[in-house]
């Protein structure tokens, strides 16, 4: 057909391009692993991956090869975030919180070259050396961390593979379909599975960030992405904010509530993204210590459901805004974001809270829908349930060298997230549970997430989980897992819970006073959610 549009492809380093052209003097701050704090500006940077790019080449790093990193956010990690898929190779981003055998199966499932590491974490993977055939080089970044007790063989200094390089660009002709980036799913429900993202996926997903629908990054934003660029892509935010020329300001390995409120402090950040537990700790730093945090506009927290009560919580206590956003890792992950419209802005505080403690409705660009067990499209009535199917140009369609696993694409090109959802009149999707983790009772479905929020709503309960627990009556009962804070710890007992419960869950859907326990820690995934597959290995 002619007079259409060019043809024009949508890639990384056009990204890195314009930023180092438009905004050369906006900065990157990242704190390191001895908490110095490392400041540059976006020209600076850019420099520097030009020099990354040279030495990846001399390293015989080709196009399609994958290279890993297994770093915390910082500038260093920024760098290779683009050097690496410039150069049509393939940024694969190492969760650093894996169980070894998780790890090695990664790694040589990818078939990595080259691993690029912090110092701090050389001696997570010293052990591995000898299991991970193809890795042949590890380059070591030194972030001010302890001397590692383990030696790497074949390491090379970051910085003198840089100051060794050529200055010279080596830009190369991109096609937007091509691999640019590889994350394995943290595994909370089953064994990690790879996903490969592109160019164009990359691109168009940043675009969807920087929309004022969505978390509008944009120019007058300092960027504080918490979620680890290991999991993810940090939420696409280290390519969203150079795209948009926001300010980016990367926390290291230190996520606890004081250095985060320090760095947010000092740094004026606007808006900050991390999951619900790292916020968490942030409350009760807050609670206790004072902090000017007025620049900050918005706190973005997904990764697992947040409770109404934080929500409610931080805006009351502080002033501070909570968007609550969904994605996963076959999405890139952001699928939805919880933005009030204007109309809702005349509803009352309390119906205003119940639409931010839902997922929200699906960002431009990406298609939902909830599918029942007879496989019907459900209604958009705010009470009808069906599994999330998603689409759209950030979505996956197959993973990573495992085309025979199907089950979770439809054949009319949908995926199916293993999310249960109910979606209301406004497009607002609210998470029920992941299908995996419903606790059947009686023939019906108790939400598993709904209990522990509701739990996590009374005073003194800092963290809640629930699962199922075969039972021969009900099919399976609810067992409920309880930390409560020092304060409450003599104050609170199951009969507490039991009661509090009571006044939103029906007696058949309540756990015996037996099957509450308060616990001192409950485990968690890697990326910090809980991590009920290990309590339902305990439980048995
Ligand atoms: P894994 O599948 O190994 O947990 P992901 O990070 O890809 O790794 O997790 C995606 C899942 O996390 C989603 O399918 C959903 O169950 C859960 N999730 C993500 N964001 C939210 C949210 N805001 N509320 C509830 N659950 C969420």
């Amino acid at each position: 057909m002619n007079g259409l549009m060019m043809d024009y492809q949508l890639t990384i380093p056009s990204i890195l391009k314009r930023v180092n052209q438009v905004y050369p003097n906006k900065r990157v701050i990242s704190k390191l692993a001895n908490e110095q704090i490392h400041e540059y500006t976006y020209r600076d940077m850019y420099k520097r991956i030009i020099r990354l790019m040279n030495a990846l080449k001399k390293l015989g790093i080709k196009p399609e090869d994958r290279v890993a990193t297994f770093a915390w956010n910082s500038y260093r990690h920024l760098e290779l975030y683009f050097a690496i898929p410039s150069l049509k190779a393939i940024l694969h981003t190492l969760n650093i919180r894996l169980f070894p055998e998780q790890m090695e199966f990664i790694i040589n499932h990818a078939e990595d070259q080259i691993i690029f590491i912090d110092k701090s974490l050389v001696d997570v993977i010293t052990p591995l050396q000898g299991k991970i055939g193809k890795v042949r080089n590890f380059i070591v970044m030194d972030d001010g961390g302890k001397e590692p007790s383990g030696k790497l063989a074949n390491a090379i200094d970051y910085e003198e593979l840089l100051s060794s390089s050529l200055e010279e660009e080596c830009f190369l002709q991109i096609d937007e379909n091509t691999a640019s980036a590889l994350c394995y799913t943290s595994g909370t429900t089953g064994e990690p599975k790879g996903v490969l993202y592109s160019h164009r996926s990359t691109y168009l997903h940043s675009f969807a960030l920087c929309l004022a629908g969505s978390l509008a990054i944009c120019e007058r934003d300092n960027v504080l992405p918490v979620v680890p660029m290991f999991h993810v892509n940090a939420w696409a935010i280290p390519y969203a904010s150079p795209m948009s020329g926001a300010n980016l300001v990367f926390p290291g390995p230190n996520m606890l509530g004081k250095s985060l409120a320090e760095l947010m402090e000092s740094y004026r950040v606007t808006l900050a993204a991390g999951v619900p537990t790292i916020w968490n700790l942030l409350y009760h730093h807050l609670k206790n210590n004072k902090h000017d945090l007025a620049s900050l506009r918005a706190m973005v927290i997904g990764g697992s459901a947040v409770p109404k009560s934080l929500i409610d919580n931080f805006y009351k206590d502080f002033g501070l805004n909570i968007i609550h956003a969904w994605g996963m890792t076959e999405t890139s992950p952001l699928g939805t974001a919880s933005i009030l419209t204007k109309e809702m802005e005349s509803l009352t505080y309390n119906e205003q809270l119940n639409f931010k403690a839902k997922q929200g409705p699906p960002v431009a660009g990406i298609e939902i829908r909830a599918i029942d067990d007879d496989g019907k499209e459900v209604s958009w009535d705010g009470k009808s349930i069906g599994e999330l199917e998603v689409r759209g140009p950030w979505v996956a369609k197959e993973y990573y060298k495992n085309p025979e696993l199907k089950e979770q694409f439809a054949s009319d090109g949908w995926f199916k997230t293993g999310d249960v959802v109910c979606i209301d009149e406004n497009g607002f999707m609210e998470i029920t549970d992941r299908k995996k983790d419903l606790i059947k009772t009686r023939g019906e479905w108790i939400s598993s997430v709904d209990m522990e929020n509701y739990v996590m709503g009374l005073k003194g309960v800092l963290e809640a989980c629930a699962i199922g627990r075969q039972d021969n009556v009900k099919d399976e009962a609810p067992v409920l897992y309880v930390i409560l804070s020092k304060d409450a710890a003599e104050t609170i007992k199951a009969k507490d819970i039991y009661t509090h419960l009571s006044n939103k869950f029906a007696h058949w859907q309540l756990p015996k006073l037996s099957d509450i326990h308060f616990v001192d820690s409950i485990p968690k995934t890697s990326v910090g959610k809980f991590d009920k597959k290990e309590l339902r290995k305990r439980l048995k």
